[in-house]
């Protein structure tokens, strides 16, 4: 008999299990894929990332260092190089997994796992035998899978989704991709720098929603200027294959004359959706709505013992949400006051220059009738920023008009998924603009832009 039994080995699972296990609980994860770490670590954010930073690295020594007096002669592609540290980094990471699985005595079992009844989990192995575990409480960590664009068959070949995307045998000449989220715009760099002519197709009118609508705005003209041709307020009614690739059909949104853009490939990253498949939920009575599974602020879903975190509930799909609703999970059962802050979780577009945002956008501030001040500051004012010669983007802070506190913090730059953290950590706090104004940065660091808009809030920038 475990304590608990953790249905899935993503950043949910995997992270409550080490937890539960550091409580002082005999746990048991039920992963049907070979290795553990789910979608981030397999086919996410981790070889996501791995090739973002080589093909960043590619396209700098192609253009960005003459510059600064660092002379390459035509840098050379190596793609099955690209890929194996890709695949190196991935297996880098899924087996630190085990690892720790292994140091905090954690039960992995492999297979795919049913809840039969409150208590106990049948796993069915990879040779179709079945087992019963049995334990106190059981969480549901089944994550996501992608969303398919009604009526396209994704091969992995040349309609791919971002798992194809991120192995693809040679650079196409041509990608389409359709949705201008971030795993779009994400795999889109890659293969754009690599050499792909990179064709968005976005139903809505901007890129990133729910995003902060002027950061949305400017990088769209960033990635213009990168070479991205963006078709907004169109929808790809059709893909057909071609030759050896796609024609797909695109039409406005608001009606009218289509076009048909032939592409080598095209990408399918429309989003994704809870994975919840064969676990045998709607038996056992467990609420859905809108294919998520439903949980209360304590993750307890409304059948007794049968918890869920991570993608499969409400919120954004992330996986640091995901791992902070594992750690809350594990300390509730155990007695403790298990808890994860909303309005604190950071989202990151790992594109060149980053996006990186945390809190309250512009938009929602005005739906909410909120009164803010707003204070901006530009990286091309920033020392560290022209040292670089990374100055494109700039750093927005929100803050309550009446008591300062801040409420949103968005920047585009160099390194603002790291830049976003100070900005988390004040709001974690409930610390206000002038306590970020107050904070001493090191000069000369990037991190000077935070601060400097945060004096910005209260119109006392120094350096513009
Ligand atoms: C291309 C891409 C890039 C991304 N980049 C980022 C990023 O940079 N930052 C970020 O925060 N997020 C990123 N994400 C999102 C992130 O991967 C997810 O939010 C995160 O993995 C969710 O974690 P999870 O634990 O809820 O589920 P998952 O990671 O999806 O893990 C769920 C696991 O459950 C297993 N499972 C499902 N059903 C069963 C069953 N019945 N029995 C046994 N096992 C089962 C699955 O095999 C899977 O391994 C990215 C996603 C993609 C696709």
């Amino acid at each position: 008999m475990y304590d608990l039994i953790i249905i899935g080995a993503g950043p949910g699972g995997y992270v409550c299990a080490i937890r539960a296990a550091q409580l002082g609980m005999k746990v048991a994860v039920v992963e049907m894929r070979k290795t553990l770490g789910g979608t981030c670590l397999n086919i996410g954010c981790i070889p996501s990332k791995a090739l973002l930073y080589a093909s960043e690295m590619f396209e700098e020594a192609g253009h960005g260092m003459a510059p600064l007096g660092v002379v390459v002669e035509a840098p050379k592609l190596d793609l099955a190089s690209m890929m194996k540290h890709k695949d190196d980094t991935v297996a880098a990471n899924v087996n630190g997994v085990a690892f720790l699985f292994k140091k905090n005595k954690i039960d992995w079992v492999t297979g795919e796992g049913r809840i039969a009844a409150p208590g106990k989990v049948v796993v069915k192995g990879g040779d179709g035998n079945e087992k019963t575990l049995e334990a106190k409480a059981i969480v549901i960590a089944t994550g996501s899978e992608v969303a398919q664009l009604p009526g396209v068959e994704i091969d992995e070949k040349t309609v791919v989704s971002s798992t194809g995307a991120l192995s693809l045998p040679k650079v196409p000449k041509t990608l389409i991709v359709v949705g201008a989220g971030v795993i779009g715009l994400e795999l889109g760099s890659v293969w754009r720098r690599l050499g792909a002519e990179v064709t968005v197709v976005e139903f809505l009118d901007r890129i990133l929603p729910g995003m902060d609508g002027e950061v949305a705005k400017q990088f769209h003209r960033m990635l213009e200027k990168q070479g991205f041709v963006f078709h907004l307020g169109h929808k790809v009614a059709k893909v057909e294959k071609s030759g050896g690739g796609v024609r797909a059909t695109v039409e406005p949104t608001a009606g009218g004359e289509g076009k048909t853009i032939e592409a080598d490939v095209v990408l399918a990253a429309i989003g994704r959706r809870p994975y919840t498949e064969n676990l045998g939920l709607e038996a056992l009575g467990v609420a859905i709505e809108r294919g998520m599974v439903v949980v209360n602020s304590r993750f307890a879903t409304n059948v007794a013992g049968v918890y869920a975190i991570g993608d499969v509930i409400r919120g954004p799909m992330l996986a640091h949400k995901a791992e902070d609703e594992g750690v809350a999970v594990a300390e509730t059962l155990a007695g403790q006051a298990g808890h994860v802050n909303y309005g604190a979780i950071p989202s990151v577009v790992y594109t060149s220059p980053e996006i990186a945002c945390v809190g309250k956008t512009e938009d929602d501030l005005k739906a909410e009738g909120v009164a803010y001040r707003v204070g901006r500051f530009p990286f091309s004012a920033n020392g560290r920023a022209r040292a670089m010669r990374h100055t494109d983007g700039f750093v927005k802070i929100l803050a309550d008009a009446a008591t300062d506190r801040v409420l949103g913090a968005h920047i585009v730059g160099f390194g603002a998924g790291e830049l976003i953290a100070e900005a988390a950590v004040l709001m974690e706090f409930g610390g206000s603009a002038e306590d970020l104004a107050r904070t001493c940065d090191a000069h000369p660091t990037m991190s000077e832009a935070v601060k400097e808009a945060a004096l910005a809030v209260d119109k006392r920038a120094i350096h513009v």
